[in-house]
């Protein structure tokens, strides 16, 4: 099947129906930009099944997703979006560039959570924007983007309880957004939500369980994913 496009994490190919793409998630690993690469044995089936179980999770909550079908170890099978060019990060406590930007300390918990906006551009290594700069680059309406603030803000109030459950504190996180073909009028939850895309820490010993194991060189980075997996299909399960 055609390959439709590859990015750092992820490959997307066509399937036989129209509209319905296959997502593979890859053992490859980014950070900083792409300036730190690793590959990680297992990592792609790992990442596939967190994002899996959060999706039904969600769905069951009532979170529209491009989720379709799961395939296979490594795929699954998504309805097809344009993704709108914006990450949202949503924040619940200080950690990596929040903490850089503010000067408090990482693990302060935030009085209540905050809400970034990206741009998704590599060549300009992602710079934080406003809804000005939004409205002046038409990444997204007013309409759009305020669906996707709200619709953040509550796959963070599901998630927090999720997580907690299974003993994590949900630090922070990245969405993306993707307008479903062939209207493009409603904007659902795209991409992945994995230990790659959100920072979780134990809740008892506040060890790091995510991606930030790579990015500072913690050792036992799949280690920890797995130990995230176990704990969110025990947490679905109960
Ligand atoms: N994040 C992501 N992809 C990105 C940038 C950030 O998934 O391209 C996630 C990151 O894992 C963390 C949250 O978004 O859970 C906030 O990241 P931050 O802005 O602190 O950037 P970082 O410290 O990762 O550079």
């Amino acid at each position: 099947m055609t390959l439709l496009y590859e990015g750092k994490a992820k490959r997307l190919y066509d399937t036989d129906e129209p509209n319905i793409v296959r997502m593979e998630f890859k053992d490859e690993a980014t950070a900083f930009n792409a300036e730190k690469k690793a590959v990680f044995a297992d990592k792609g089936r790992l990442n596939k099944a967190v994002t899996l179980a959060l999706y039904k999770m969600l769905e069951k909550e009532g979170v529209r997703t491009h989720f379709y079908a799961d395939q296979d170890d490594v795929n699954m099978l998504v309805r097809r979006v344009e993704i709108v060019q914006i990450e949202l990060v949503v924040r619940n406590y200080v950690a990596g560039s929040l903490q850089k930007r503010t000067g408090l300390p990482e693990g302060h918990k935030l009085r209540q959570p905050i809400v970034e906006t990206y741009y998704k551009d590599d060549a300009l290594g992602d710079p934080i924007i406003n809804d000005d700069h939004i409205r002046e680059l038409e990444l997204a309406t007013p309409d759009e983007l305020a669906h996707m603030r709200e619709a953040g803000l509550e796959v963070n109030r599901i998630m927090t309880g999720f997580f907690e459950k299974a003993g994590m504190k949900l630090v922070d996180f990245k969405l993306e957004y993707g307008r479903l073909l062939p209207d493009k009028t409603e904007v659902v939850l795209a991409d992945e939500i994995s230990p790659d895309t959100c920072r979780l820490w134990d809740l008892e010993t506040g060890e790091k369980m995510d991606k930030d194991r790579f990015r500072q060189d913690l050792g036992q980075v799949m280690e920890k994913y797995a130990e995230v997996l176990t704990r969110v299909e025990n947490a679905i399960g109960s």
